[in-house]
């Protein structure tokens, strides 16, 4: 299970302070330098866990007193409010475009889930948001995704767009867009080519695809198993493309948590939705404070 872990180290710290009548500067000394293992330890960026102990001693130190909870409890409440403004707070909607459809392009490296989010993405659209989603297939360099696409399409029912392998993915991309529009949809799903490294040529690719089509979202998919390599892959397709949110996938894995507690605060891009699973209905929104009581208890 994900965080599981992390969940275990907290709630164990947690419940030490938890019937406390009085918490002293000492005490929480003590909770924070726990704290702090324990998210460096579920691979956190160090810088976030510096700036999210931090935050977490001052308002545990200077709280104001409330009738309701004991001091122990209102310590609790403050890391649960931290680690829920680290993900993010609210959870996050997609865009829309005023006039549709709606362009969204996934971008992310080769293994990561993009082509199955991006049927994921559109199942969702359709059954939960009652839209009317077209794929398109620009992932040129690995023939597979294309059939892959073109597969979860027939199961979905669902058109796909393709020009074979041979074809610029720029094209692709804009007649995609083109025929999405001459057909109805409102909301048209780009499956882009990853690389299995960030390189400069993917890079300007993608840059190209993104001029042409103009997207309402461009949705960076990461592999929370990856962990840091995830939040640096993140920051890279961040400054090179300027993302608009992020979909992290496996984390139906046993991820230590690193990814998922680290992205928003590097990026500051908002992390969208979750993979739960390969299933095709196994995509959820991400919802930052379920995933801190999750991770609480
Ligand atoms: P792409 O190269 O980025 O297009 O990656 P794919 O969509 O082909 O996915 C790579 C592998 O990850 C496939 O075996 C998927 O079934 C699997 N996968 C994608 N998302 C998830 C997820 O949320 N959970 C799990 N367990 N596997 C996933």
């Amino acid at each position: 299970m994900a965080f599981e872990g992390l969940a275990e180290r907290l709630q164990e710290t947690m419940s030490k302070i938890k019937g406390k009548g009085k918490v002293s500067e000492a005490d929480v000394k003590t909770m924070a330098r726990e704290v702090r293992l324990a998210l460096l330890e579920a691979d956190v960026n160090f810088k976030v866990v510096k700036q999210f102990v931090n935050r977490v001693k001052e308002r545990a130190v200077g709280q104001e007193v409330m009738k309701s909870l004991t001091p122990g409890q209102q310590v609790i409440k403050v890391v649960n409010e931290e680690l829920t403004d680290l993900m993010g707070r609210e959870e996050s909607k997609l865009e829309q475009a005023e006039k549709p459809p709606t362009v969204i392009m996934m971008v992310g490296l080769q293994g990561s889930g993009k082509t199955t989010t991006a049927a994921k993405l559109a199942n969702y659209l359709r059954k939960e948001k009652n839209r009317n989603p077209m794929l398109v297939a620009a992932d040129v360099y690995r023939p597979a995704a294309i059939d892959q696409l073109n597969t979860l399409g027939k199961q979905l029912n669902m058109p796909v767009y393709s020009q074979g392998t041979e074809a610029n993915p720029v094209d692709i991309v804009r007649e995609g867009v083109e025929q999405a529009k001459a057909e109805n949809h409102d909301y048209v799903l780009l499956d882009t080519a990853g690389r299995l490294h960030v390189d400069e040529t993917l890079m300007e690719e993608l840059q190209g695809m993104k001029d042409a089509v103009q997207p309402d979202e461009v949705l960076l998919v990461v592999d929370a198993m990856t962990g840091q390599d995830a939040v640096n892959v993140a920051e890279h397709f961040n400054e090179q493309l300027s993302i608009s949110g992020v979909v992290l996938t496996k984390l139906d894995g046993d991820t230590r948590g690193g990814a998922a507690l680290s992205i928003r605060a590097v990026t500051e891009k908002p992390i969208k939705f979750a993979g739960m699973g390969e299933k095709i209905d196994q995509l959820e929104t991400f919802h930052p404070e379920r995933m801190a009581s999750r991770i609480l208890g």
